[in-house]
C-alpha cells in the first residue's frame, strides 16, 4: 500500500492543477442554502455556538431515531478517528486491507496492533476471516462502507448479521463517509443495529455528499457510554466554527441539493467509465465519488505524469499490480482526465 495519505498528495499539489481528483471531495456543494446559511451566521461569530451545537445535534438524533446523548460532533470525522484510536486502542484492532487507513494508523503510532485482512478476490471485505481474526484482545474492528478506496459497498444484509454477531464481543467502528452516495443510505447503514442497542460507533461526515470538505463538519453516533468515551478524546462540538455548524443546519438533509450531487456525479462517473472502456480498462464498480482500476505504468510514475498534465489523482499498490483511484469531479474536470489519461494509457 502506498502509505502517502490524501494530506500529503493535496499540500505535493501544485497551483496549475486543472482537475483536482485525489481528495474525493464534491465540487457540486456545498448547497447555495449552506452558503446563505454560512454568510448569515457571520454576525452572530462572536458567541460560542451552543445553540447551533444543540440544534445540529438534536437534528441528526431526531433524523436518524436516537437518543439524546448518542451523537458526538466534531470538525470534520477525522478527529473523531483519532479519539477513538485513543479510546480504543489498548487491545487489538481488527479491520481490512486496503480501506481508510487513518484510525489504523495513529492506532499503530500510539502502539497498537492492527490485524489487516485482506479483501476477499472480488474486493469484498473478507467477513469470515475478519471474524476469525476477532480475539479476547479485540478493542476494535474498523470497517468502511462504502470503503475507500475501493468504492466498494459490503452486502448489507451480511454486514448487520456480523455487527449483530461481532458487537457482542467488541467495539465495531463502521465508517459511513461515502453513505449518501447510495441510493437508499438508510437500508444500507448500520444505525438500525445502534438502534437496537449494539455496540456499534458509526463515522458520518458533511464533507463527501454535502461538499464540506473545507468547511469541516461530522459525527459520531453510538451508545451513550461510547459517546461519553469518545468525548474524552474527542475535539468536539465546540472545535467546529459558527458558521460551519449554520451551513450545516441548513444543508442537513436537503433531499432536492443532494439528489442533484448524486445525478451530476453518476453522470460524470459514467462518463469516467465510458473513458476506461474506450482505451481497454477495467474498473470496479464505484458506490461513491471515486472510482479504483488497474493500470499498466508504475503508481508513482502515473501520478508524476497525470500531475504534469494538470490532473490530480491518488494510486495505489495491492494484489502485486498498480491502481489508480479517480475522485469524482465536474464534467470539465473529468474531461482533462480523459484527455490526459489517453496521452499515457
Ligand atoms: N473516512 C473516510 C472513509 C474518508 O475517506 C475520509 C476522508 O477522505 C474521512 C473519514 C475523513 O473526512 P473528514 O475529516 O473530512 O470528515
Amino acid at each position: 500500500i502506498n502509505l502517502l495519505s490524501d494530506k500529503a498528495a493535496i499540500e505535493t499539489t501544485p497551483p496549475g492543477i486543472i482537475a483536482r481528483l485525489l481528495a474525493n471531495e464534491n465540487p457540486f456543494g456545498p448547497s447555495d442554502k449552506a452558503k446563505k446559511a454560512l454568510h448569515e451566521a457571520i454576525s452572530l461569530s462572536y458567541q460560542y455556538p451552543i445553540e447551533a451545537i444543540r440544534s445540529l445535534e438534536q437534528k441528526i438524533q431526531t433524523f436518524e431515531g436516537l437518543q439524546k446523548d448518542q451523537v458526538l460532533l466534531s470538525a470534520g470525522s477525522s478527529p473523531l478517528l483519532l479519539a477513538a484510536a485513543l479510546a480504543y486502542g489498548k487491545g487489538t484492532i481488527v479491520s481490512a486491507s486496503p480501506t481508510y487507513e487513518d484510525l489504523l494508523q495513529k492506532a499503530e503510532e500510539l502502539g497498537t496492533k492492527v490485524v489487516r485482512v485482506p479483501l476477499t478476490a472480488d474486493y469484498q471485505y473478507d467477513l469470515d476471516a475478519m471474524e476469525k481474526a476477532i480475539d479476547q484482545d479485540t478493542s476494535l474492528v474498523y470497517i468502511c462502507n462504502p470503503n475507500n478506496p475501493t468504492a466498494t459497498v459490503t452486502d448489507a444484509a451480511r454486514l448487520k448479521a456480523f455487527c449483530e454477531r461481532v458487537s457482542k464481543k467488541t467495539t465495531v467502528f463502521v465508517d459511513e463517509a461515502y453513505i449518501d452516495y447510495l441510493d437508499n443510505p438508510k437500508a444500507v447503514s448500520l444505525m438500525e443495529g445502534l438502534r437496537q442497542g449494539q455496540n456499534i460507533i458509526i463515522a458520518r461526515t458533511f464533507s463527501k455528499l454535502y461538499g464540506f470538505a473545507g468547511l469541516r463538519v461530522g459525527y459520531v453516533a453510538g451508545l451513550p457510554a461510547t459517546i461519553a468515551r469518545l468525548e474524552k478524546y474527542a475535539a468536539g462540538p465546540m472545535s467546529i466554527s459558527a458558521t460551519s455548524l449554520g451551513a450545516a443546519l441548513a444543508a442537513y438533509q436537503d433531499q432536492e441539493f443532494l439528489q442533484d450531487a448524486r445525478t451530476k456525479t453518476v453522470a460524470s462517473r459514467s462518463f469516467l467509465y465510458e473513458t476506461l472502456k474506450a482505451e481497454g480498462y477495467s474498473w470496479l464498480p464505484s458506490a461513491a465519488n471515486f472510482v479504483m482500476f488497474p493500470i499498466s505504468m508504475e503508481g508513482r510514475k502515473f501520478a508524476t505524469e497525470m500531475m504534469k498534465r494538470g490532473v490530480g489523482i491518488r494510486t495505489w499498490k495491492f494484489n502485486s499490480k498498480d491502481w489508480c483511484r479517480v475522485s469524482i469531479g465536474t464534467m470539465e474536470e473529468m474531461q482533462a482526465f480523459a484527455k490526459a489519461f489517453k496521452e499515457l494509457a
